[in-house]
């Protein structure tokens, strides 16, 4: 099944002479279940393509298809619905809220789409559980290291059972021991919940732990490992 398709993409910023054109004519398909690594130098567009594939931007040109909605036909009432309710979104820099706790930080989403509290507490337990911190629940994101908020976060972006999660630089502002943590989390999500992850990276360790690397630069998309194999 395919969850995304990117159809001739393109995306400029600004306009006239001053427009800088982020992605030209990408096109790309992830299927269910894969974990797809963005790599490539900075400013190649990969934070572009994965604000495409959230919802939050839209295209300048071409199609992007995500969970079976074409993005530019989407009013914005649905895209916001969207991108609440069915994609799963992981930052570099946690975007935690800094007054709740780890528990209620991963909450919210369930809160924010309907849940009621009590489903949504279940839930967020659950999830603070499997990413190994239900000790840390009702500690705020200050008391906790860089690792144990990007697992926070991690388990508030599953909160609503995604279809796609997205991450740029997940393990950016992490130590290698922490990255570790964090990329064999996505890595268990791949493997036993069969989750669809697209990743932007600069790191070599989580780039080995995707099953496909998408090589960017300049805009474009210009190679990816395992290669695909050519057809007959
Ligand atoms: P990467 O994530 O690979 O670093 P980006 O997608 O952030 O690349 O950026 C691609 C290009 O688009 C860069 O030249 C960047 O400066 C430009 N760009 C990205 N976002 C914007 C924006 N909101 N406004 C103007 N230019 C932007
Ligand atoms: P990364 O390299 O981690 O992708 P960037 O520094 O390229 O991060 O971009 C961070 C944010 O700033 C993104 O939301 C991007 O869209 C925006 N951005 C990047 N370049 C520009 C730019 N030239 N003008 C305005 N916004 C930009």
């Amino acid at each position: 099944r395919l969850v995304a398709l990117l159809d001739r993409v393109s995306k400029s910023y600004g306009s006239g002479e001053n427009a800088t054109c982020a992605l030209r004519s990408v096109s790309l398909e992830i299927e269910e279940g894969e974990f797809v690594a963005l790599v490539g130098p900075s400013g190649c567009g990969k934070s572009s393509l994965l604000h495409l594939l959230a919802g939050i931007d839209r295209p300048s040109e071409g199609k992007v298809v995500v969970l079976g909605e074409s993005l530019a036909a989407l009013e914005e009432r649905k895209l916001t619905e969207m991108r609440l309710r069915k994609i799963g979104i992981v930052f570099q820099f946690f975007n935690l809220l800094p007054t709740l706790t780890a528990e209620e930080n991963v909450e919210l989403p369930g809160l924010l789409g309907g849940m009621s509290p009590k489903e949504a507490r279940q839930r967020a337990r659950a999830l603070l559980e499997e990413v190994g911190l239900a000790h840390r629940s009702r500690h705020p994101p200050e008391q906790m290291s860089g690792g144990e908020m990007q697992r926070v976060a991690v388990a508030r972006a599953l909160l609503l059972e995604p279809g796609l999660v997205l991450a740029d630089e997940p393990t950016g502002n992490l130590d290698s021991e922490a990255s570790q943590v964090v990329i064999d989390l996505f890595r268990d999500l791949g493997r036993r919940h069969g989750a669809t992850l697209v990743l932007a990276t600069h790191s070599q360790e989580v780039a080995a732990a995707s099953s496909r690397v998408v090589r960017m630069r300049d805009g474009r998309i210009v190679g990816e490992e395992p290669a695909t194999a050519p057809g007959p």
